[in-house]
């Protein structure tokens, strides 16, 4: 399928991704509250909030790769901390080295996403079963590769459920990482902060591709 977008509608995609998290910051600091300590919906809103004002303060561009390129360093420059540098790993990883592109087609944003997770996993040290939001991306990345020839909306929908299930799968593991890890057992039964935002991310951008079909 010849699905592709943008740098215009692919900006809009980053914009509403932004929104989405923003809209569920009562959700994420409830979630990291029962385990962590409570700032996780802070945080991912302050960064969404500033790659939001870059995103909308930057000159027009035709390069999908810069976009990404300027929401992973807000995010990074603005929530502090390992889940700045992770969450912003998430969209700017993938995109150094990168030539500037005018579109972007599914299997770009698979390999993004992808490089992404890479990052991730490279600076946290977190594997699949330590209570992160590892075990939302992972399955995400899987199948996003696996599905990149379905154009967005069928590829996202798919991410979409792999990284619930993932969620869903972090209540009853015991953390191994992060703040959570101090409660050891007492972890069981709560979701992940990260791994919930994840989902967040993944199904906003299904959400768009959706309206976009
Ligand atoms: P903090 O842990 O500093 O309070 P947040 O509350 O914003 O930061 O984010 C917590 C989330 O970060 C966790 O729910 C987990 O998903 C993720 N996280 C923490 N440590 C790691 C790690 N080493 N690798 C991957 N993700 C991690
Ligand atoms: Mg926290």
């Amino acid at each position: 399928m010849s699905d592709s977008w943008n740098a215009e509608t692919t900006k809009a995609l980053l914009l509403y991704v932004a929104e989405q998290l923003i809209a569920h910051k009562a959700l994420l600091t409830e979630v990291d509250n029962k385990i962590g300590d409570g700032d996780h919906g802070i945080g991912m809103s302050k960064g969404m909030q500033a790659a939001k004002d870059k995103l909308n303060a930057l000159p027009p561009t035709d390069d999908v790769i810069e976009l990404f390129e300027v929401m992973g360093k807000a995010m990074m420059m603005s929530m502090g901390g390992a889940s700045g540098v992770l969450f912003g790993s998430m969209f700017r990883a993938g995109t150094s080295g990168k030539a500037p592109q005018s579109t972007l087609n599914p299997q770009d944003l698979a390999t993004l996403i992808g490089e992404g997770l890479s990052e991730i996993k490279k600076r946290g040290k977190a594997h699949v079963g330590d209570k992160t939001m590892v075990d939302a991306l992972e399955p995400a990345v899987e199948v996003l590769q696996q599905n990149s020839e379905e154009g967005f909306y069928k590829m996202l929908l798919a991410a979409e459920q792999a990284a619930q299930h993932g969620v869903e799968s972090t209540k009853s593991m015991v953390a191994q990482t992060g703040r959570a890890r101090y409660l050891g057992e007492r972890s069981i039964g709560f979701q992940d902060a990260g791994a919930t935002s994840v989902w967040l991310i993944i199904k906003a951008m299904r959400e768009f591709a959706e309206v976009k079909l």
